[in-house]
């Protein structure tokens, strides 16, 4: 369940308008396209990621109430400071193994020539 901008009844996410007051919540009246909505005396470009980077030339930016690109810039900063994976000591092992493989034979053959080069 989420809220309706407007008259912050609970609606169901996946609804086309408000069954309250009518409101719009899809763009194009199709479900799979969000329609971002700015709360009142607020425009959505002011916290949008392409107003910040200069990248968007929507003709109602700056003033944008409404939009369906709208890009939150502190959930993108939230997103990049959360690490989308991580991996295990193990992997991180065998990644290296796997990319200093020459290495590793080179240091192979040393070893193996020094234990060679010892018990004679
Ligand atoms: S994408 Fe929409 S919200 Fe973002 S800057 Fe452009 S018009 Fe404004
Ligand atoms: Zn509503």
């Amino acid at each position: 369940m989420s809220q309706c901008p407007r008259c912050a009844q609970p609606i169901d996410s996946q609804a086309i308008k408000c069954p309250y007051c009518n409101n719009p919540l899809k763009a194009f009246g199709h479900p799979g396209i969000p329609l971002y909505q700015a709360e009142k005396d607020e425009f959505l470009c002011d916290r949008c990621i392409y107003h910040e980077d200069d990248s968007c030339n929507y003709p109602q930016r700056p003033y944008a109430k409404t939009c369906t690109l709208f890009r939150d810039i502190t959930a993108t900063l939230e997103e990049e400071k959360t690490p989308i994976y991580t991996l295990s000591l193990k992997s991180k092992i065998t990644a290296w193994c796997r990319t200093n493989q020459f290495l590793l034979g080179i240091l192979f053959l040393l070893i193996l020539s020094f234990i060679l080069t010892i018990t004679n």
